[in-house]
């Protein structure tokens, strides 16, 4: 945008965080204020190298996983996150989700995007694509946040985010609504994917907001398996 109009129309509608709704007067081009996002507790440091779940100060990286996922099986070969799901991350990625603030996609997707690359998994990306939603649940949304964040990363990595690698194929119950233990039978079978689109790729991010025991995206990523990709990465904003 040309800069006078932008400084006019800053002087008319102050920019607003979208995450706290407070005026922002420092950086123009910002989304989310320096409260906001110094709130986040970030994801650092050493990291479980199937789940992506922190490690302790004195636990060594175990290829086998952690004593999350150590007994899970996934069939993702990684997952990285950005930051834990706490009372900071909780309501910024239901206001992104669920309240129509698409533009949260920008600084979600850049602190993705560091995560991504401080677990090295940058260099395993031939594709991107988001966990998809069933289209009810789309068309009642308006778009699909996990997309929007693959789209966000593709800019970011220069990849293709290809429409259709994924579908879901029927509408499954939130798994938020589930207990942890009924969670893996929810959406088992409720993805598939094309070998005609797939097969093109060997290594796959798959990007979603919020990752709990991981069976989503595990199902999700069998598809993709299937239909002839051969690892499937998965990065996720919180966990
Ligand atoms: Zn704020
Ligand atoms: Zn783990």
């Amino acid at each position: 945008m040309n800069r006078w109009i932008r400084t006019v129309l800053d002087v008319a509608f102050p920019p607003h965080c979208r995450g706290c709704n407070g005026w922002m007067s420092d950086e123009p081009e910002a989304i989310l204020c320096r409260p906001c996002v110094d709130r986040l507790d970030r994801i650092e440091g050493a990291i479980c190298v199937r789940c992506g779940h922190p490690l302790g100060p004195h636990v060594q990286p175990d290829a086998e996983g952690c004593a999350l996922c150590a007994h899970r099986p996934y069939a993702f070969c990684r997952a990285v996150a950005a930051m834990h799901y706490d009372d900071a991350a909780r309501p910024l990625i239901h206001r992104f989700k669920y309240y129509r603030e698409p533009h949260l996609k920008i600084p979600l997707a850049r602190f993705l995007a560091q995560a991504i690359r401080a677990a090295g998994i940058d260099g395993h990306i031939d594709a991107i694509t988001g966990v998809p939603l069933h289209w009810r649940r789309r068309a009642g949304r308006g778009y699909n946040q996990s997309q929007l964040l693959a789209q966000e990363l593709g800019r970011i990595f220069q990849r293709p985010v290809p429409a259709r690698l994924v579908r879901r194929t029927r509408a499954t119950r939130a798994q938020s609504l589930l207990a942890r233990s009924d969670r893996a039978h929810n959406v088992v079978g409720a993805f598939a994917a094309a070998a005609r689109q797939n097969k093109k790729y060997k290594q796959v991010l798959l990007v979603d907001d919020v990752m709990t025991t991981g069976s989503t995206a595990s199902a999700c990523a069998q598809a993709m398996l299937d239909a002839g990709v051969k690892d499937v990465y998965v990065a996720v904003v919180a966990r």
